[in-house]
C-alpha cells in the first residue's frame, strides 16, 4: 500500500516541493495520505457540508439538473467526465436566452440581432481567452473540439512546412485525436513521428523524451492530461525543450482544461486545445489558442463566407486570424453556451476545482487499491480526475455494466488511447473520471459494488 503511495504521491514522501505543469502561478497540491484523514464513515456523512471554494456542493449539485436523473431506481453517478461533462442550467439557460432573444448570424446585417449575436460571440472568445491566459481574444480561433482543432493546426501550420523526413514528436499518452491528424500529414509529406515512451506508472521519460529532439523535430504535440491514466505531464519542461530545437508545441488540453488552472502565456504554449463539452459547456464547439504570429504564419484549410476580405475569381483576400480559419458561419449558440460555463468555472475557482478533485481522487485511489485483484492502471505522481483499473478474473464489460445496473457510469473500453493501454499489455481499462460536482459518497457506492464483485 505504502508502495502504491509512494508511486502516486511522491511528494507525500519527499516533501521536496516538486513544480509540476499547467501554469506557473499556483503550487502543486500535497495533501496528507498518512492515515491522519477524516474516515470515510465521518467524511460521508459531511458530504452535504462539503465546500468547493465558496460554494456549498450541495448548491453546485442543485445547478446540475441531469444529476437529481434516476437510472432504473437508482440516482444516476456520472463518473464518466473525462468522455463529457455534465452542464449546469446557467449553460442550458444561455443557450435558452440565445435562441429566445439574440439568434442571427454574426459579422453580417446591419440590424439588432446581428449585433447581439456578435456580442455573444465575441464575448466567449473574450472569456475563453482570459481563462487560458491569452494575451489576446484574437488567438482564440472557435472549432468544433479539441480534434478539429488539431486537425486545424496539422493541415494550416504544420503540413505546409514539412519535408520528408522532417519530425513530429508524440508521446505515447496521447489520445487518437492527437495521434491520427499527424499521420495523415506525415503520409502525406514524408515526415516521421517520433514517441516518447513512459514509465510502468505512466509518466513520459524525460532523458527519453530529450533524446528524441534534434535538427528534424519540426513540431511536438503533446498531451497535458492523458485521458486513460490520468498523468498530468510537465508540459513547461517539455514546451523548452522543444522550444530549445527551434520547433513549435501544440497542446492538447481536452482533459486539463476542466480540472486545473491554465496559463498558455506562462507555459509558452504556441497552441493549445480544448473542447467545450469537457468543460460543462455544450457539444460542438472548442477553441484553438495559437499564439498571433503562428496564427498569421498559418494557411486557412477551410474556404468560404466569414473568413475573407475581399473575393474575386482570380484571387481571394483573407481575413486576419482568428477569422481566417472560421470560414462559414460558426456554432455561435454554443460559443456562448460555452461562455456561462467558463463564468461557472471561474466564479467557483480552477484552484478550488482542483484541490476538491484532487481529495477525492487521492480517496479514490487509496479505496480502490485496497480491493483484492484491482490493479490501478497510471499511477503517475501528479495525476487529474482518471481512475483506470482492471480486476484480475473479471472482464472490463462485465464490470462496466455491474456499475451501470446500480446507476453508475464509467467507461470500459480503450478510451481512444490504444497505444497507451498496448503498453500496460492491455485492450481496455474501467475509467471512472470525476468532476467537482462528484462526491464522496459516489465513490463510496462505487466501492461496494466493486467489493460485492470481487
Ligand atoms: N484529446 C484528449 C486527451 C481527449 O481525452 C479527447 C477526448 O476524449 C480528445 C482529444 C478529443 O476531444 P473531442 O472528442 O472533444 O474532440
Amino acid at each position: 500500500m505504502e508502495e502504491l503511495a509512494r508511486g502516486f504521491f511522491p511528494e507525500l514522501f519527499n516533501r521536496s516541493g516538486n513544480k509540476g505543469s499547467g501554469g506557473s502561478s499556483y503550487s502543486p497540491i500535497v495533501l496528507p495520505l498518512d492515515g491522519r484523514r477524516e474516515e470515510p464513515a465521518r467524511r460521508k456523512a459531511a458530504d452535504s457540508d462539503k465546500r468547493v471554494g465558496n460554494e456549498p456542493l450541495s448548491k453546485i449539485r442543485a445547478d446540475f439538473p441531469i444529476l437529481s436523473e434516476m437510472v432504473d431506481g437508482k440516482p444516476l453517478v456520472w463518473f464518466d467526465n473525462a468522455a463529457t461533462t455534465q452542464k449546469p442550467k446557467q449553460v442550458i439557460d444561455r443557450l435558452t436566452t440565445y435562441y429566445e432573444r439574440e439568434n442571427s448570424n454574426v459579422h453580417r446585417g446591419a440590424h439588432a440581432l446581428a449585433a447581439r449575436s456578435t456580442d455573444a460571440y465575441e464575448a466567449s472568445r473574450a472569456k475563453a481567452a482570459d481563462f487560458i491566459g491569452a494575451a489576446d481574444p484574437d488567438e482564440i480561433v472557435f472549432v468544433r473540439g479539441t480534434t478539429e482543432g488539431i486537425n486545424l493546426v496539422a493541415q494550416s501550420y504544420v503540413k505546409p512546412m514539412l519535408k520528408p523526413s522532417d519530425e513530429i514528436i508524440l508521446t505515447y499518452l496521447e489520445h487518437h485525436a492527437n495521434i491520427v491528424p499527424w499521420q495523415m500529414i506525415a503520409q502525406e509529406t514524408g515526415a516521421l513521428i517520433r514517441v516518447a515512451p513512459v514509465d510502468d506508472a505512466g509518466q513520459i521519460i524525460l532523458p527519453e523524451f530529450h533524446k528524441l529532439l534534434s535538427s528534424r523535430t519540426k513540431f511536438a504535440s503533446l498531451a497535458h492530461v492523458s485521458n486513460a491514466l490520468g498523468t498530468i505531464t510537465p508540459v513547461e519542461e517539455l514546451i523548452s525543450a522543444v522550444h530549445s530545437f527551434g520547433a513549435a508545441v501544440l497542446i492538447d488540453g481536452a482533459q486539463s482544461a476542466a480540472h486545473m488552472p491554465i496559463n498558455v502565456s506562462a507555459m509558452d504554449a504556441d497552441f493549445f486545445v480544448f473542447s467545450g463539452h469537457k468543460l460543462y459547456g455544450p457539444t460542438g464547439i472548442g477553441v484553438v489558442y495559437g499564439k498571433q504570429a503562428l496564427l498569421e504564419a498559418a494557411k486557412p484549410y477551410q474556404g468560404g463566407g466569414n473568413m475573407i476580405s475581399d473575393v474575386t475569381f482570380g484571387r481571394t483576400l483573407y481575413h486576419n486570424p482568428p477569422a481566417k480559419f472560421e470560414a462559414g458561419t460558426g456554432n455561435i449558440a454554443d460559443a456562448a453556451g460555452m461562455g456561462a460555463a467558463i463564468d461557472y468555472v471561474k466564479r467557483i475557482g480552477m484552484q478550488n476545482i482542483e484541490a476538491y478533485e484532487h481529495e477525492l481522487l487521492e480517496y479514490g485511489t487509496r479505496e480502490l487499491s485496497k480491493i483484492p485483484g484491482l490493479r490501478l492502471i497510471g499511477t503517475a505522481s501528479r495525476k487529474a480526475s482518471v481512475m483506470s483499473f482492471v480486476i484480475e478474473g473479471h472482464s472490463i464489460e462485465e464490470i462496466g455494466s455491474r456499475l451501470s445496473e446500480a446507476g453508475i457510469a464509467v467507461r470500459a473500453g480503450h478510451h481512444c488511447a490504444q497505444p497507451i493501454l498496448r503498453r500496460f499489455g492491455l485492450e481496455g481499462t474501467v475509467r471512472p473520471s470525476i468532476a467537482f460536482y462528484n462526491t464522496f459518497e459516489e465513490i463510496d457506492s462505487m466501492l461496494r459494488i466493486l467489493r460485492q464483485l470481487v
